[in-house]
């Protein structure tokens, strides 16, 4: 993964945790906030309470979005957030309420952001801070939750999964929209938009089973662009891959839904016409090449727009025991269309061809 990517991946991480994040330390700061106040205590005390729990998460956030890794930067925030936790815990004596809530959120925090790992670093953070703690204030035992504690953190406890619930939704959202996509690029070809061999492939052996029971049609064309090698060596490879891109726009734009047409490989396409006979297929086929012959590419070289052909075999499904035997009659055609000078269809037909006349 780049760094950009990496630092994307991170900034929107940080986005997503942030309304959790403030809000689980503000409400905890609420319940800690209870359980301390029958305490004696300094101002700068408050102040630093005040700090850790309603100022704090912002600044993080603002500093982690700032980070050139934000990523590590919030993690390590997060664990700043358990240290503090622990130190909180000794504050309040172990209040056993107030305690068990903040330490939930935040562990609940540390694992869902980093795994186990995270996790046992949360937790040793929360044991050091609990010995600061201990340190600055003493062992103190305050182990009964008032109803003043109680009620201050029932807002956590109600809103907190609330929040945790909303971003995890949202988050299998994201996820399935990233699914789709994957799938969707999974099968399509990179530089044309078709349908990639292996794709194409499989929805052929769709059709196939289909049909094979049925005496429907069904017809395979077989597209190779001519002298394709000297459009990449005389205007070069990019406006080689301008045209590829051009003619596939121009086919797609020329068949239906159904019918279906994919990039078989560098220079050649294959197309598959459900509900089509030989001669229908012929006919389409003779369009296309005629369509292609007329066509003027652009490519951004700032050249004259170009001119290209291209060559065709079709063949018909029926009499063909597999695809290979299918594939192989199409591409001995296309391989004659070939011979017979190029710009041309030829049907392949019990080892009889029809040669498509090279006029526009
Ligand atoms: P023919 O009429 O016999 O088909 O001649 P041809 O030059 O088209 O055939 P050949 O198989 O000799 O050359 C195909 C060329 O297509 C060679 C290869 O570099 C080019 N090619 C294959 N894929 C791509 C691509 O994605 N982009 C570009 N620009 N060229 C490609
Ligand atoms: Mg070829
Ligand atoms: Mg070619």
């Amino acid at each position: 993964m780049s760094v950009k990517e990496e630092t994307g991946r991170g900034l929107s991480f940080v986005k997503r945790v942030y309304p959790a994040r403030a809000l689980g330390l503000g409400l905890g700061a609420l319940a800690v906030g209870a359980a301390l106040l029958p305490q004696q205590h300094s101002l700068f005390f408050w102040v630093l309470w005040a700090a850790n729990g309603f100022i704090w998460p912002h600044l993080a956030y603002f500093k982690a979005l700032r980070s050139q890794t934000p990523f590590q930067t919030e993690r390590k925030h997060l664990l700043f957030d358990s240290t503090s936790g622990g130190f909180w815990v000794a504050a309040m004596g172990f209040n056993p309420l107030a305690s068990s809530m903040i330490i939930m959120m935040l562990w609940m925090n540390n694992i869902a952001a980093g795994g186990v790992r995270l996790f046992l670093k949360g937790v040793a953070g929360s044991v050091a801070g609990l010995a600061l703690g201990l340190l600055v204030f003493g062992w103190q035992l305050n182990l009964v939750s008032d109803q003043r504690i109680v009620f201050a953190c029932l807002p956590m406890l109600i809103a907190y999964p609330v929040a945790i619930g909303s971003i995890t939704y949202r988050l299998a959202i994201q996820l399935h929209k990233q699914k789709e996509l994957l799938k969707q690029l999974s099968r399509v070809d990179g530089l044309t938009g078709l349908y990639n061999r292996h794709y194409w492939e499989t929805r052929v052996s769709d059709l196939m089973a289909m049909v094979r029971r049925s005496t429907q049609p069904l017809s395979l064309i077989l597209l190779d662009v001519d002298h394709f090698k000297s459009i990449n060596d005389t205007h070069g490879h990019l406006a080689g891959d301008q045209v590829l891109q051009q003619i596939a726009r121009l086919l797609r734009l020329n068949l239906r839904e159904s019918e279906l047409l994919g990039r078989y490989g560098g220079e050649e396409f294959a197309l598959v016409l459900p509900n089509t006979d030989k001669d229908a297929a012929y006919a389409t086929a003779e369009r296309l090449r005629r369509l292609v012959q007329l066509a003027h590419f652009d490519t951004d070289k700032g050249v004259a727009a170009l001119t290209c052909t291209i060559s065709l075999g079709v063949a018909s499904y029926h009499g063909f025991q597999s695809y290979s035997d299918w594939f192989r009659a199409a591409d001995k055609a296309l391989y004659a269309a070939k011979e017979e000078g190029r710009n041309k269809t030829v049907l392949s037909g019990g080892g009889l061809y029809r040669v498509g006349i090279a006029t526009a």
